[in-house]
């Protein structure tokens, strides 16, 4: 099952029941005044690292698959994606790049390393607190889309905000879909929909809670150029006015240019940085 299913199948699934865990900090069970200051002391580490950063990774591996099928596909990464930065990572198919996001966003588990998002570490936390922390901080775009078919627009893009813990998740599902164009269809479902314009609900939904990173793994590698250039627009735009960082794959180099900075990865390890040309 590939990993937007999966991420679908999470909405999908956890019911209100997620407002109680994604309501509440990752850090504090601890009591005593003791427990307090040093959770209140961490907790201002953690805000300080994460006004800056929105991503850290530290020597970070991962190999999938079983027994002689199983493939090093990350290797020794360390990546250091600052708040507010774009990001473009390019390399040719099979070098690790949608890998690398999977485990930017938690879905993916390294066998060693660090992975520090928005000041979070990921690794500690349960997946129903990696799911909680997710769901307010980061929004994934896949090259599929991966709406929920028996999901409305309006539905696709709420569901994930109530499961934050998120209130008039409503509300703002529609002003996120009037934001992308598409107050018209936010009672669709995915099937009565252009591909360009799921996409866009997907992007709605990406940008909704305000995440601190936006991910998008060749959003526009299922779509023609004209729609495709559309969401790339409002991709940018996003990340322009909300200060969102945005780490996004494509295999358009110009698209790439625009970024802060272009990474390359090659064979599961990434190249040495380069600047792109971003004028403005
Ligand atoms: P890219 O997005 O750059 O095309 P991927 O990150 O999807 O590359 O995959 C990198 C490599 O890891 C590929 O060789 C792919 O076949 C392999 N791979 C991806 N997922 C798995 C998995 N679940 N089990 C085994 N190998 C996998
Ligand atoms: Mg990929």
């Amino acid at each position: 099952m590939g990993r937007g299913q999966r991420l679908c199948i999470e909405w999908s699934r956890r019911g209100k029941s997620m407002n109680d865990i994604a309501g509440h900090p990752s850090t504090g069970e601890a009591t005593g005044p003791g427990a307090v200051r040093d959770a209140v002391t961490q907790e201002a580490m953690a805000q300080e690292a994460s006004a800056r950063e929105a991503v850290e990774l530290g020597g970070v591996n991962l190999s999938l698959g079983r027994g002689a099928a199983r493939v090093h596909i990350l290797k020794d990464i360390d990546l250091h994606i600052s708040r507010g930065e774009a990001v473009a990572l390019l390399g040719p198919s099979g070098s690790g790049k949608s890998t690398l996001l999977m485990v930017m966003t938690g879905l993916e588990r390294p066998d060693s390393g660090a992975v520090r998002v928005a000041g979070q570490t990921l690794l500690g936390l349960d997946e129903d607190r990696l799911a909680g922390f997710r769901g307010k901080n980061i929004g994934i775009v896949f090259q599929a889309f991966h709406l929920i078919p028996t999901m409305t627009a309006l539905e696709n893009v709420a569901v994930p905000l109530e499961l934050a813990g998120i209130r008039d998740a409503q509300a703002i599902a529609a002003r996120e879909l009037a934001a992308v164009g598409l107050a018209q269809r936010v009672s669709h479902y995915p099937a009565e929909l252009s591909g360009g314009e799921q996409q866009r609900v997907a992007l709605a939904r990406a940008l909704a809670p305000n995440p601190a990173i936006i991910v998008a793994d060749e959003p526009t590698g299922n779509l023609d150029e004209s729609t495709g250039r559309e969401i790339i627009e409002l991709l940018f735009r996003g990340h322009a006015e909300r200060g969102t960082t945005l780490v996004l794959v494509t295999h358009d180099t110009a698209l790439a240019a625009r970024c802060d900075r272009v990474l390359h990865i090659r064979s599961g390890r990434i190249e040495e940085p380069q600047v792109a040309g971003k004028t403005e």
